[in-house]
């Protein structure tokens, strides 16, 4: 077996055995890359020469201590560049770590390389990446998902061993879904977003996509935990995710609500998650009915206060403090507007044009206010039906991985592969996606194991009791 398709769990002990060196992990990724990224272009930019270095100066003892880590490219990662698939952000260069970043140097990690993404995360097929198009390992005529997509495709192509994404209506678990791996979207406040570029403040989480759930326990474990410079995160320390990890569904509830079985809905995803349902009864969970009625609004709300934070944090983009900067400005609104109408995407246009439109005056009660009155209800939806489970089992979403070029042309339909993961960011919960299945073309299928707020601990151990009673999470793409 290569090194590069090993986890990181099975790394480290590897690692401690003397069996391997940090370096020969990293020259076997840098060798995979070589040979499979041309395909997939995952990866915006490599750190090839500082992660050798980082691999001969590993410290073993440390919990992730010479494993490579891949980074998506709005997370700042210093001296590398973060351009969040941007030309507006083409040239910049970060001048600090995030938090998450120090998290992992910390913990020993070696970084690898920065991931494609949909410009400023807005999309769900990393089809507006300014840099070009991520293809999904398991067919590359079609898209990895979004906009974590470059995260997604390098840990689904083995390419890396584990990667970090952001995740502010599904960019996480859709993108693993799609490409047959792990994702987490932590309990907002979980983790700290100190040098995540911010995209809807209210809703972005960072979290890892990772080969199995043991692995996502882990790396979720290293980048948790309170930050003084991230005041919407939480004062509690993390509990010890891997200690329930192995603990079995015997007894937990297991909600599945009526509302994420809708029409249109592929007939192979939604046999994939009903007979995940029904292998979970088997392992000894009890199956209970749960109602998220305000389910179908969540689609409607999120593209509300999405684009109106998206608006308001974009601002920062003007040609002066940041970024691309426009030539021979007549004056300061021609150098701001064309510094923005030059750098920005039309995705990311359409967002903040949205967003202004629903906070200006006359709209704002209209629009965002009410928004915010449906989010309350949301988040009460979650509240109730977790009186009557442990956890919720939803698809993570209603297709397995479109073609290129698709929906690119139709911003609703692209809207709606969001569906089942966009009310958890609202509510502000965990989630997480794995894989369950094939459809008849061999893509992949996720199931979404949706927690209470801190209740990451409840969703792996489910995770953990269905990947070990499946061999899902050993296939892999042939490339
Ligand atoms: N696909 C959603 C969007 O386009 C979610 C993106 C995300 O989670 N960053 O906004």
């Amino acid at each position: 077996m290569s090194l590069y398709t090993e986890t990181i769990t099975s790394l480290r002990s590897k690692l401690s055995a003397k069996e391997v060196s940090p370096r020969e992990i990293v020259e076997s990724l840098l060798k995979r890359i070589e040979s499979v990224d041309p395909k997939i272009q995952g990866y915006l930019w490599m750190n090839a020469e500082e992660a050798l270095q980082q691999a001969d100066a590993a410290d073993l003892s440390k919990p992730l201590g010479g494993i490579p880590i891949a980074i998506k490219d709005n997370l700042n990662v210093i001296g590398n560049p973060c351009t969040c698939a941007s030309k507006i952000l083409a040239n910049y260069q970060a001048l600090y770590d995030a938090t998450v970043i120090s998290k992992l140097r910390e913990a020993g990690a070696i970084l690898l390389g920065r991931t494609n993404m949909d410009e400023f995360a807005m999309g769900s097929s990393t089809e507006n990446s300014s840099w070009g198009k991520t293809r999904n390992p398991w067919d590359i005529d079609r898209i990895p998902g979004g906009s974590s997509g470059g995260s997604a495709a390098v840990v689904g192509a083995h390419e890396a061993i584990a990667s970090l994404g952001s995740d502010t209506g599904g960019s996480i678990r859709q993108p693993a879904a799609l490409c047959g791996c792990v994702g987490m979207k932590p309990t907002y406040g979980r983790v700290s977003r100190y040098g995540l570029v911010a995209f809807a403040s209210s809703l972005d989480q960072v979290g890892p996509f990772t080969k199995t759930i043991e692995d996502s326990a882990l790396l979720t474990q290293v980048i948790s935990g309170h930050d003084p410079r991230d005041n919407t995160s939480a004062l509690q320390a993390a509990p010890d995710f891997l200690s329930d990890l192995k603990k079995g569904v015997k007894g937990m509830r297991l909600g599945v609500p009526k509302e994420y079985f809708v029409a249109g809905m592929d007939p192979q995803v939604e046999k994939g998650i009903r007979d995940a349902i029904q292998q979970l009864q088997s392992l000894g969970a009890e199956i209970v009915e749960v109602s998220l009625p305000h389910t179908e609004q969540a689609t409607a709300v999120y593209y509300i206060l999405a684009t109106a934070e998206a608006s308001a944090n974009l601002a920062r983009f003007d040609g002066v403090r940041y970024g691309h900067r426009a030539s021979n400005p007549t004056d300061v609104l021609d150098l701001y507007g064309r510094s923005r109408a030059e750098g920005f995407g039309s995705e990311v246009k359409r967002r903040i044009i949205l967003g202004t439109y629903v906070l200006s005056s006359g709209y704002y009660d209209a629009y965002y206010n009410r928004a915010q009155k449906v989010r309350q209800l949301i988040t009460r939806d979650f509240t109730e039906a977790f009186k009557k489970c442990d956890a919720i089992l939803t698809p993570t979403s209603p297709t397995a991985a479109f073609k290129i070029g698709e929906k690119s042309q139709d911003p609703l339909q692209m809207y709606l592969a969001d569906i089942f993961t966009i009310a958890v960011n609202l509510a502000e919960v965990c989630g997480l996606s794995l894989p369950c299945g094939f459809t008849s073309e061999k893509l992949p299928i996720g199931l979404q194991i949706i927690g209470p707020k801190w209740g990451e601990s409840a969703i792996l151990r489910v995770g953990q009791a269905y990947e070990q009673s499946t061999s899902w999470h050993q296939q892999r793409p042939n490339l």
